[in-house]
């Protein structure tokens, strides 16, 4: 577990070496305003959950509008982010679950939880996985915990961080121990080089900060191009 710890530290600072301490917003957003832009996120990339998250707040001045609003409203309203009728169903589904269990339409009482009662509370919920609970620990409550997406299952485990063959069993591997305060840029920066470089079919490994420690067996290095910047992080952008 210390030499995992270890591992992940000297990942995250070549990363940092590579792409800079990433931009955090430490103003954490609102619990359910990260919730409902991270399941918007599911299936799409976030220049479109973006929009469809902006669509949504220009549209309504609360969240408790949607208690009585039409579903297909609301689908309607985020269909730039595609998947909108099971988005806008769990959207809806949790706006009505919170006004009957607590009177309003607000998570905060999450905010006290520990991460395992975050996400239990969280996933109980039809379109609200791990990683979705997960987002919310690190984006909205500030936790040092770090969601797994499929560039970051991937990545670690091409690496050989974890050997894990489902995200939701390296989450579990790569969270048992994780380095304190490391959680933040060692996710993003990691989702930027799957995007930009540990690319699914063709990792450029001659770009790669990581390719002296990475363990991957099949690491490419005939690729000549370089990847597409694409750092901009939804969830450190819902204010
Ligand atoms: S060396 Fe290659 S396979 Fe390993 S992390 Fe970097 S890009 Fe991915």
């Amino acid at each position: 577990m210390k030499a995992q710890a270890k591992f992940i530290k000297e990942v995250n600072s070549l990363l940092i070496k590579k792409f800079g301490v990433p931009f955090s917003n430490r103003n954490f957003p609102d619990p359910l305003d990260l919730l409902i832009a991270t399941i918007l996120s599911q299936n799409t990339n976030d220049n479109n959950s973006y929009k469809a998250f902006n669509n949504l707040k220009s549209h309504y001045k609360s969240w408790n509008e949607l208690i009585n609003e039409k579903r297909v409203k609301i689908e309607k309203i985020i269909r730039v982010a595609g998947l909108a009728e099971q988005k806008s169903s769990a959207i809806k589904s949790i706006v009505v679950y919170l006004n009957k269990k607590n009177g309003e339409v607000s998570l905060d009482y999450i905010k006290k939880f520990s991460d395992e009662e975050v996400i239990n509370e969280l996933t109980r919920h039809k379109g609200i996985g791990v990683k979705t609970a997960s987002c919310v620990l690190l984006f909205a409550l500030g936790r040092n915990v770090c969601p797994v997406d499929t560039h970051v299952h991937r990545t670690v485990n091409r690496l050989g961080i974890v050997k894990e063959n489902t995200p939701g069993k390296s989450f579990s591997t790569l969270n048992r121990n994780f380095p304190e305060g490391a959680a933040h840029s060692f996710h993003t920066n990691l989702i930027r080089l799957g995007r930009e470089i540990c690319t699914p079919s063709k990792p450029n490994c001659t770009e790669c900060p990581l390719n002296k420690i990475c363990t991957y067996k099949k690491k490419n290095f005939e690729y000549k191009g370089r990847g597409k910047q694409r750092d901009f992080m939804l969830l450190d952008n819902v204010t």
